[in-house]
């Protein structure tokens, strides 16, 4: 950049953003891709088909219808959203969250998450300016519900987020821990359930017990990453606030008619993701034995694990995996917790495999 350039952006841009680095993604070309817990599975080819009609049918031409209320209305039947309860719709649940943090954003607001988590829920408190607090899980990360009630009691946070399960760990926090915090918290509790197809578990038929949550979801984990759409499911009052801070046409022409008619055919979708759990349990099964490496548990479609050495040995085992040809995630240099972690995404049985077989040869 020209140094006049350089010294108005100096000038203009804000400090905290020219210290941060942009949102970092792996570039996967002719790797087994097993970095971002995408869905390994493509369409049946008769979907493919129909949706390839769907599109050549839609009038682009036009904006979208700004509700998206079939969409909505869908999400609220398929996914048994509680009767009573609203869907908002984000381009992806990254929109969410920023939609949701920009609705809290008093000034001096704080925002609040166990540390480690979802990167995406200090970022949007950074962008608007928020004081993110990040309470340190324990060693073996789980949740630290003591610590965690203390810094609420603490901080006041306007805005709590819990990923259940959370990310980049995997684990599912005890029920009864989430329900004392979201009780004793004083302000929203986002309940971020991007893993929830693989969990079991959920807070949605909950949604009417507690003023204070709401459950936020996605579709990028079964399959559908790669039309960007999440949603958040509350109480009235909440969706509507949130929905004031929502670009009008978010949704996307595209998006959602595909997305209508993948959630008609969700037990498509379904079935894929059974195949993933399957996969988890085998795979986990198998690094277990592995020495040197020590496996967390994980309720997602993914597993986190810590390779045994000093400074160095993560990354290392992620560099020796890469080069016989699986991309995975390597937290080290991140939160202090993961140094020597790497998060392994579940893929298909061929794709698992071969990871299952880099990772011996690289330890
Ligand atoms: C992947 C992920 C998301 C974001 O999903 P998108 O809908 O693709 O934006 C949200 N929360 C957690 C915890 C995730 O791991």
């Amino acid at each position: 950049m020209s140094t006049p350039a350089k010294a108005i952006v100096a000038k203009v841009i804000r400090p905290e953003i020219q210290a941060m680095q942009a949102y970092a993604v792996s570039d996967a070309a002719g790797l087994v891709k097993l970095d971002v817990m995408e869905s390994p599975y493509r369409l049946p080819q008769d979907l493919a088909a129909e949706i390839g009609d769907i599109v050549s049918k839609l009038a682009l031409n036009r904006y979208p219808v700004p509700s998206a209320h079939k969409l909505r209305a869908l999400i609220h039947e398929v996914m048994q959203v509680p009767e009573g309860c609203e869907v908002l719709l984000g381009n992806g649940s990254d929109e969410c969250i920023q939609y949701i943090t920009a609705a809290v954003a008093r000034e001096g607001a704080v925002v609040m998450a166990p540390a480690p988590s979802f990167a995406m829920f200090a970022m949007h408190a950074l962008f608007l300016r928020l004081r993110f607090v990040g309470v340190a899980l324990r060693e073996d990360f789980s949740l630290d519900t003591e610590a965690f009630l203390a810094a609420m009691a603490r901080e006041k946070p306007a805005l709590v987020w819990i990923a259940f399960p959370n990310n980049p760990t995997g684990n599912a926090f005890p029920v009864a821990d989430i329900e004392r915090i979201v009780r004793a918290a004083p302000g929203l509790v986002v309940i971020d359930e991007a893993y929830q197809p693989f969990a079991g578990v959920t807070f949605m038929p909950r949604l009417a017990e507690f003023e204070n949550m709401v459950v936020m979801r996605t579709v990028s984990k079964i399959g559908m990453a790669g039309l960007r759409l999440g949603y958040v499911c509350g109480r009235p009052e909440w969706i509507g606030s949130f929905d004031k801070t929502r670009s009008p046409f978010n949704i996307n022409v595209l998006t959602e008619a595909v997305a209508i008619k993948l959630l008609q055919n969700k037990s498509v979708l379904d079935a894929q993701a059974a195949k993933v759990l399957e996969e988890r349990e085998r795979v986990r099964s198998e690094l277990t034995r592995l020495a040197g490496l020590t496996i967390f548990p994980s309720a997602a479609n993914f597993l986190l694990a810590r390779v045994a050495g000093g400074k160095g040995a993560g990354t290392r085992v992620f560099e020796r995996v890469k080069d016989q040809g699986v991309l995975v995630k390597d937290f080290s240099g991140g939160h202090p917790l993961l140094e020597n972690c790497l998060r392994l995404t579940i893929g298909t049985p061929e794709e698992n495999r071969i990871l299952l077989s880099a990772v011996r040869e690289s330890l």
